[in-house]
């Protein structure tokens, strides 16, 4: 959770208070202090903090409180107001809009999280239906190039500039050999390259790559062409068998490689304004509507860096900068802030890192003392641990009293519209079987870092989700899916853990699609493809008979590859779930505006 240090001393010093039978000067002047000290302690600035203080005793002044006014109501309140008012930095120079072109330059310091970011960004918006689309203008740095084509190609979002391909070359083709068997093959252009990776599981047996490539499955033999991003995650999605072997499958890949004309691999451009002017002027041809430019961050010099960034900025006109920083430098940020946005026209502040430093408050309340908006945080390394800032949810979650007008913003961005009702109305009924629970795992995993959707939710994020465990919590999720593979659709619809362990069958076996597409996933995450092609899967699909006359969790134990303590530990997960599910039952999901009163309830 963001900031929790911080969010758990606060919420402390306030349920501390909420436990005194009255509440007086000395009582409030404890609050306070042990807020002043997990302030300071989080590098806010003393005269921030002292301000805040002293605003807070003028706003309580306890003598004045006529007898029966809720004084702790008034406090609490008076806390979360001068914490949004130290954190408020106003809004961005410039919104872009879905659909009209808008080019974004970020700058920032090298290492603050910069290409991380602008690939997280073009991110979240791709997710929302925008079309983004993003230009490396950083010649400086080795290997930035690289870094933003893997980020781009992983996301699929086109991509612009210009670099080494990194890796081995075999027969003047960049080849990268991961393991044994997995080899990525691309074009060391600045344009898009392909990537193949092969998952070979038995060399002798494979089958149909050459079919593939002959009878045009793919554009390989046919186009020219950069390969369009083809494939996804998930198996379905990979629907062909092979049957040739692994030397026969490379030497297939190679012939259909050849021809290609491979760009230079010792070419690099070295300019940075001429790479950002071509990359913006071909994607505004493409009509992308987010166009972002990625800036270098490191130079000789602090005034060459500015230059060189002022540079970029008169040749592509951004409509908006956006100035990355990293959260580890705490109040620091005060004067790294100011400084560009003497140099630059600053109109945004993305502030990165914030899930790991202990100075994170320090940070963000130093950057709205400069008065230039944050608009987004980053909060992990991963592609979607990424947040938009908006002041009062984020206090709110900070006092513990939840966020769910973020929590609902997730559900938005996740869950197809048309499933969106069917969810709320679940919710509301609070009727929970395990099919539910299957759909609500892959939102989560969608949704990305479940710690981080879950403590928006007032309550519930100490329950599911142990703080600093949220990687481990994710791998648990989804040992538990492959776990809930192996289910009848009746097990799947129940709400009966009894009757979820009576009925046969649904999918057994060794080899299933949704193991052979979790180890697609899992070579994903080796690097970046277009395309994976997989060999000897001849058992997919397949059933064991055996299996189904074994009791019901040994079945679910076996077909998921799993033992059966890991089985009963899944079910009593769902009951768990089910018990915190039921508490929303009835509740009335809120209109804008009503979160506080959901949060009030959710406390209860
Ligand atoms: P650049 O030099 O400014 O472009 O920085 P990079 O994008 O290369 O990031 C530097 C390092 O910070 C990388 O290891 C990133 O994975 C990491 N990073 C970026 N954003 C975050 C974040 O929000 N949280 C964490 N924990 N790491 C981040």
């Amino acid at each position: 959770m963001v900031l929790a240090q911080l969010g758990g001393s606060i919420s402390r010093a306030l349920q501390q208070m909420s436990n005194a039978t009255i509440i007086d000067e000395k009582v409030l002047n404890e609050c306070l202090n042990e807020i002043t000290r997990a302030l300071l302690q989080a590098d806010v600035q003393f005269k921030l903090v002292r301000d805040m203080q002293t605003n807070i005793k003028k706003i309580v002044n306890l003598d004045d409180l006529a007898a029966g006014h809720n004084k702790r109501k008034i406090i609490q309140q008076a806390i979360f107001n001068e914490l949004c008012k130290m954190l408020d930095p106003g809004k961005p120079s410039f919104t872009p809009k879905k659909g009209k072109t808008s080019v974004i330059m970020f700058v920032g310091l090298q290492g603050s999280g910069k290409t991380t970011t602008c690939t997280k960004y073009a991110y979240y918006h791709q997710k929302k239906g925008w079309k983004p689309a993003l230009v490396c203008a950083d010649t400086f740095r080795a290997g930035a190039f690289d870094q933003l084509k893997q980020n781009a190609t992983k996301a699929k979002i086109p991509f612009y500039g210009s670099g080494k391909a990194s890796g081995v070359y075999v027969d003047g083709i960049p080849t990268i050999k991961v393991g044994k068997l997995m080899w990525r093959i691309g074009r060391a252009s600045c344009r898009p390259v392909w990537w193949v990776g092969l998952v070979v599981k038995s060399p002798s047996r494979t089958r149909s790559l050459i079919m593939l490539l002959k009878y045009g499955k793919l554009p390989i033999s046919s186009s020219r062409e950069p390969m369009r991003v083809f494939g996804g995650s998930s198996f379905t999605e990979f629907p062909f068998m092979l049957d040739v072997t692994f030397e026969e499958t490379l030497r297939a890949v190679r012939d259909a490689c050849r021809g290609f004309k491979l760009a230079d691999p010792s070419y690099m451009e070295s300019d940075p304004v001429k790479i950002a002017v071509e990359g913006v002027e071909r994607f505004k041809e493409e009509n992308c509507d987010l166009i972002i430019v990625d800036t270098s961050g490191r130079h000789k010099q602090e005034a060459a860096l500015f230059e060189e960034m002022r540079q970029v900025s008169e040749a592509t006109k951004p409509d908006l900068v956006i100035f990355v920083m990293d959260s580890s430098i705490g109040q620091a940020a005060f004067d790294q802030a100011q400084a560009f946005k003497q140099s630059v026209s600053v109109g945004a502040v993305i502030v990165t890192k914030m899930d790991g430093h202990a100075k994170g408050g320090g940070s963000l309340s130093a950057v709205a003392a400069t008065k230039s908006p944050v608009i987004f945080i980053g909060t992990g390394e991963h592609m979607d641990e990424f947040e938009v800032f908006d002041v009062k949810p984020f206090v709110s979650r900070l006092l513990g009293m939840g966020d769910w007008s973020g929590f609902m913003d997730k559900i938005h961005e996740v869950v197809p519209m048309d499933q969106q009702p069917e969810l709320l109305q679940k919710l509301s009924e609070g009727n929970f079987t395990l099919r539910i629970m299957y759909e609500q795992f892959q939102n989560l995993l969608k949704m990305g870092p479940i710690g981080q959707v879950f403590s928006m939710l007032p309550g519930f994020s100490a329950e599911l989700m142990p703080k600093g465990r949220e990687k481990e919590s994710q791998a648990k999720i989804k040992r538990y899916m492959t776990m809930m593979d192996s289910m009848t659709n009746e097990e799947f619809d129940s709400s009966d853990p009894k009757l979820m362990i009576s009925f046969g069958a649904r999918r057994a076996g060794p080899c299933t699609r949704e193991v052979m597409g979790r180890e697609i996933t899992s070579i994903l995450s080796f690097g970046v493809f277009d395309l994976i092609l997989v060999a000897n899967i001849a058992e997919l699909d397949s059933s064991n008979p055996k299996l189904m006359n074994e009791s019901r969790i040994m079945r679910i134990a076996r077909g998921a590859g799993r033992s059966v303590r890991e089985v009963e530990e899944m079910l009593e997960e769902y009951k768990r779930l089910a018990k915190i599910w039921s508490k929303m039952k009835g509740l009335k999901i809120p209109k804008k505006g009503e979160m506080s009163a959901l949060s009030r309830n959710m406390n209860a």
